[in-house]
């Protein structure tokens, strides 16, 4: 399946939901923004990536999608709809704010939409949770994106969401380094950047 390979998506944020908020580059720039999403190939592409979807799945997604444009489109609507709700939730915990009780009721509406298609069957040598997906399929991957942000939510590593520290990247990830110190979403790209900015500011008042 060589047009669901993309490069494109980093898988930083060591929590799906993270990762799955981590689709839009300078979020906070109105100029440098960019949307990784563009079309539900991107999404598959994205979940292939993140392991949320197996090569099989991906590929039966894929050609339902090509043979409903339109649901695809809808279906990746409400992806970034979740998305912009689970960044507002965790950034502003990140931040040591309380989420909006309207974004929390979002993210709520969404997981009990996944629960509701969820089921126990046999699997990988013992019971695993199964989709039934009876039609709307191709809202899989925010079902179970929704499922990680909604656990993520309710458990202990929520205190441990942090923002990369960089001025404009606002990508979210789980720290998990023992100090507890890491501050970047990854040290070569937003770190490096930082010290480079830092080094010619320096470089500027000695100038
Ligand atoms: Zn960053």
């Amino acid at each position: 399946m060589a047009t669901l390979q993309n490069p494109k998506f980093e898988f930083i944020g060591d929590d799906v939901a993270l990762d799955f908020v981590n689709t839009v580059d300078n979020r906070d720039d109105p100029e440098r923004r960019k949307e990784l999403l563009n079309s539900y190939f991107d999404l598959l592409a994205w979940a292939l990536g993140a392991g949320i979807v197996s090569e099989q799945e991906a590929q039966e997604l894929q050609r339902h999608a090509i043979k409903s444009a339109m649901q695809a489109r809808a279906a990746l609507r409400r992806a970034k709809v979740l998305r912009e709700a689970l960044y507002r939730i965790f950034s502003a915990i990140a931040e040591q704010r309380q989420p909006a009780t309207g974004d929390v009721a979002l993210l709520d509406s969404f997981d009990k939409q996944a629960m509701a298609h969820r089921r126990i069957g046999r699997g990988g040598g013992g019971y695993q949770w199964h989709w039934r997906a009876e039609g709307n399929e191709l809202d899989l991957i925010l079902w179970n994106v929704a499922k990680a942000g909604a656990e993520l939510l309710t458990s202990d590593s929520v205190y441990n969401v942090r923002a990369c520290a960089a001025e404009r990247c606002r990508w979210l990830f789980l720290d998990t380094s023992r100090n507890h110190a890491r501050r970047w979403c990854d040290m070569r790209v937003c770190g490096n950047r930082e010290k480079a900015r830092r080094f010619q500011r320096r470089g500027a008042v000695r100038g």
